[in-house]
């Protein structure tokens, strides 16, 4: 048996009170196991964002349970919180979320400085870059690079933390198909280098289809699981 990392059990996260509240998670069992590779797949306003955060800590449930590697997220105190998304899940943001004033090699640095896995922060930045095939682009701001080129920094700079878990919110939701075919190449590929578990949120059945298995989200709700063959 895998290592369970991360579990929430009839979680719920609710936006607003009474009448009005929207149910962005209506009640999700889900349990992520290390080396995993899968897809939460759904429609725009599904959920899955929201699962994210909620698996990565980010996200307090309003009802049910988050446990990450057999303790409860709850118990956690706000230092422990931070250290596990400093290291133990790593986040690859809709979009990217890079620093739009800072260049693709400082967006990398930063987190290679914060992890504390790396004796020289500014040599594992750039082969972290190098890893992702951006040794040409260092010097970049973030509108300097295509959005293919953009997603690849955003990827680094989550692999600095050496994280366990892996959680991208639609890493190809702004990309053309091929640039988003070599995006997930590169997801797997580095999955395979470093062992984590990955989880890829997205709305392209195309996209689920690459991962082991995949949770089809609908309100809020597991609509249905299955094994990818
Ligand atoms: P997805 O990522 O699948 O598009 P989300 O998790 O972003 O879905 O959203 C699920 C539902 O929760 C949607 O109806 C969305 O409008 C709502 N929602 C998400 N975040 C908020 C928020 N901060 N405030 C109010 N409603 C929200
Ligand atoms: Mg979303």
């Amino acid at each position: 048996m895998k290592e369970v990392l991360a579990e929430c059990r009839g979680a719920k996260v609710a936006y607003g009170d009474g009448e009005s509240a929207v149910h962005a998670l209506d009640g999700v069992d889900l349990t992520i196991a290390a080396q995993d590779s899968l897809a939460l797949l759904g429609r725009s306003g599904s959920g899955k964002t929201t699962l994210l955060h909620v698996l990565g800590g980010l996200v307090e449930p309003t009802a049910g349970a988050v446990e990450w590697r057999g303790e409860p997220l709850a118990t956690l105190d706000a230092a422990a919180r931070a250290a596990l998304r400093a290291c133990g899940i790593g986040y690859v943001f809709q979009g990217g979320n890079l620093l739009t004033h800072f260049t693709a090699f400082e967006n990398v640095a930063f987190a290679t400085r914060v992890s504390s896995g790396d004796a020289d922060p500014v040599l594992a930045a750039v082969a972290l870059l190098e890893l992702v095939g951006l040794t040409e682009k260092l010097d970049h701001l973030p509108a300097e690079l295509s959005g293919g080129e953009a997603q690849r920094v955003a990827i680094a700079r989550a692999l600095a933390q050496r994280p366990q878990l892996l959680l991208c919110d639609e890493p190809t939701g702004h990309l053309d198909s091929d640039t988003g075919e070599r995006v997930l190449d590169l997801l797997q590929a580095v999955q395979r280098e470093f062992g984590f578990a990955l989880v890829v949120a997205t709305h392209d059945a195309d996209v689920a289809a690459r991962m082991e298995r995949s949770v089809e989200l609908h309100d809020g709700r597991v609509l249905s699981a299955q094994a990818t063959v």
